[in-house]
């Protein structure tokens, strides 16, 4: 019976027991019978919100089934995602964490298959059904999943390549998705055949949620830490921040490749080291104090030091809802004016100054590209 599919070894029992109530396991069940699934062997990870198994399809592909934990416990937290998230309006009974759990599963399917089609690497999305979610196992083989970038050992020769796909990892994500992934870090990204495969995306906001802004900062932290910390030169948050957000840099209305993002972040990365260098110099030679420093870097309108720590603590406007005062800063921006609002170069807010506030009205009824 069910014991003898589902579970491997005593070890494996209490987990199990937590994740696979009756209900769980007739959904399985169900897989097994429709020949979605011939079996289920092993459990590749327990986490607080779900647990992921490896199975094998009768056709021998291998597959991984992200099985969402029903308590109601675990989705507390998750909140703030929800807030503001107008694929949520309506529909979030945080009541019923059976309902709760589906939106969330069926969510992070949706989520798949809008990064997949915009071309991005993540698992295929298979199928939901309540809290399973059924997609392509990354892995080599049936026990070994990819590692996390974490864990992954990429060759000393590699990590800048890999630092510029990040970014134009997150770039697609933002620009081509319009989402946020929300939870980007070392920890959700598989290193597969030689790249970065984007996973856990559950949690991923569209991009004019209230707080996408500070979710997008805390996922371009992560990976600029994570590069940083491994020797990479990176960009720091602001220029990072603004590549990922801002309009095109592609001309003549053709669509922006990934090709044109990575050559961007070597333009980018070129001009911060330049940048850097002449600082230096003037640094040694003038042994300018901190403060000047800044100053001369204000007046070269580039950031400093203190600029990205004031960056990484201000709050970013994301809906123009949300901008304390619009038509003054739209004037502002159209004198002139507008450099240092912090806002001033992103995306849509940016647009105000080409296309006039006509182009608000425009921007509103955007179309959602669900599916
Ligand atoms: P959690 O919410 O528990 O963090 P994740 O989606 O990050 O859930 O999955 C947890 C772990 O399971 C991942 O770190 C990865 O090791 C493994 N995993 C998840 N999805 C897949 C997949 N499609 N193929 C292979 N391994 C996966
Ligand atoms: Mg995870």
């Amino acid at each position: 019976g069910s014991e003898k599919i589902l579970v491997k070894d005593k070890s494996d029992r209490a987990t199990n027991e937590q994740v696979l109530d009756p209900r769980t396991r007739l959904i399985l069940f169900k897989m097994l019978g429709r020949g979605l699934i011939e079996r289920i062997d092993g459990c590749v990870s327990t986490g607080k919100e779900a647990n992921v198994y490896h199975a094998v399809s009768p056709e021998g592909k291998h597959i991984a089934l992200k099985i969402y934990k029903t308590s109601i416990l675990v989705f507390k937290d998750r909140d703030r995602y929800v807030t503001g998230e107008f694929r949520f309006k309506g529909g979030y009974a945080r009541s019923n964490p059976r309902k709760m759990v589906r939106l969330w599963a069926e969510k992070e399917l949706r989520n798949l298959k809008r990064m997949q089609s915009a071309g991005l690497r993540v698992p295929e999305a298979i199928e939901v059904r309540e809290n399973v979610l059924v997609m392509d196992f990354v892995g080599q083989d049936e026990w070994q999943a990819s590692p996390r970038l974490k864990d992954a050992d990429i060759p000393p020769e590699q990590q800048r390549a890999m630092y510029i796909e990040i970014l134009v990892i997150l770039r697609a994500i933002f620009f081509r998705c319009r989402l946020v992934h929300a939870d980007f870090s070392e920890y959700n990204i598989l290193y597969h055949q030689g790249h970065l495969w984007v996973i856990d995306v559950s949690q991923s906001v569209e991009h004019e949620h209230p707080a996408a802004f500070d979710f997008l900062r805390a996922d371009i932290k992560n990976a600029d830490d994570f590069f940083a910390r491994r020797g990479v030169d990176t960009l720091g948050l602001t220029r990072t921040f603004n590549f990922v957000t801002r309009d095109t840099w592609v001309e003549n209305g053709r669509e922006e490749t990934d090709e044109d993002a990575a050559q961007e972040v070597e333009r980018l990365l070129a001009q911060a080291e330049a940048e850097e260098e002449d600082r230096s110099t003037a640094a040694a030679t003038a042994s300018l104090s901190l403060e000047d420093q800044d100053k001369a870097a204000a007046a070269a309108e580039r950031p400093s030091a203190s600029d990205e720590a004031v960056f990484a603590q201000s709050y970013i406007p994301r809906a123009l809802d949300d901008v304390f005062d619009v038509e003054r800063d739209v004037a502002r921006v159209l004198r002139g004016e507008g450099k240092d609002l912090i806002y001033a170069d992103i995306t849509g807010v940016a647009s105000i100054h080409k296309k006039g506030e006509k182009a608000i009205a425009e921007e509103e009824d955007e179309d959602d590209d669900e599916d």
